[in-house]
């Protein structure tokens, strides 16, 4: 239960913790000098600077903070809190993660809750048409001889592998559905189809460079099940994938 809370929260708590942490270094910087010497004219030119830098990183935290249950406008202003996001503040709580020896899956997952909830509102009372579920390679059972990547529609749904019921959901749905076997066929397939919306799946590591790498676009990211060991024979929860997919429509 505990986990379950963590990897909802974790990267809101460590990236308001940073700013935190960052605000009272500044603050005990400034009036350390203060009290000491008072501020000579460099002095305070640089806590200026250091102060607005400090006032555009909380309040653009702010606005991500609102973005998760509204969306923002008008739309730069959403572009660039997106920017912050992927940018600075995933960085942010990385770098903590990783000074405090925590978990790195735990802050990833948090990251991409983080990101859904963003998306979900964002999209909130928007008909979308044009919607692409992506999925990886990794998902076909391994002994089966179809080229899923070149149309998924050529999977024979003999039910050995769950393409065959993503297949059947795209099709319930009306929704396009492709499988990349990497990053560089997951930018082609996007740039040739250009959807609304993105519905990912993927693993910790591939879902996280694939929603960063395409910060512009709105990506719904469901992570992958890996009963058999990473990047082989994996599964995933279609009732997760329709709900997403439901939700933009
Ligand atoms: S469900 Fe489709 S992709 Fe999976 S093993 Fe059967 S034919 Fe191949």
């Amino acid at each position: 239960m505990k986990d379950e809370y963590l990897n909802v929260i974790k990267f809101p708590l460590l990236v308001s913790l940073s700013l935190a942490v960052i605000a009272a270094a500044f603050f005990g910087l400034v009036f350390g000098s203060y009290f000491k010497l008072g501020l000579s004219a460099n002095e305070t030119v640089i806590y200026s600077v250091l102060f607005s830098i400090l006032t555009i990183l909380v309040s653009s935290w702010v606005l991500n903070l609102i973005s998760t249950h509204s969306k923002i406008r008008p739309r730069w202003m959403e572009i660039y809190s997106k920017w912050m996001l992927v940018h600075v503040y995933y960085n942010l709580a990385s770098f903590l993660n990783f000074i405090s020896f925590q978990k790195k899956q735990q802050l990833q997952e948090s990251y991409l809750n983080f990101n859904n909830e963003i998306v979900l509102s964002a999209a909130k009372n928007i008909h979308h048409t044009n919607i692409l579920l992506l999925l990886p390679h990794c998902l076909q059972n391994s002994k089966c001889k179809i080229r899923v990547t070149s149309d998924i529609n050529d999977c024979a749904s003999c039910g050995k592998c769950d393409i065959a019921e993503l297949k059947a959901l795209a099709k319930k749905l009306n929704v396009r559905a492709a499988v990349a076997t990497g990053g560089s066929l997951a930018r082609k397939i996007i740039k040739d189809t250009s959807p609304d919306v993105i519905v990912a799946v993927a693993c910790h590591r591939d879902l996280i460079d694939g929603v960063r790498d395409a910060w512009r676009l709105p990506v719904f990211g469901v992570l992958n099940e890996r009963p058999n060991g990473p990047c082989f024979e994996t599964t995933v929860n279609l009732h997760t994938i329709e709900f997403a997919i439901r939700k933009f429509q």
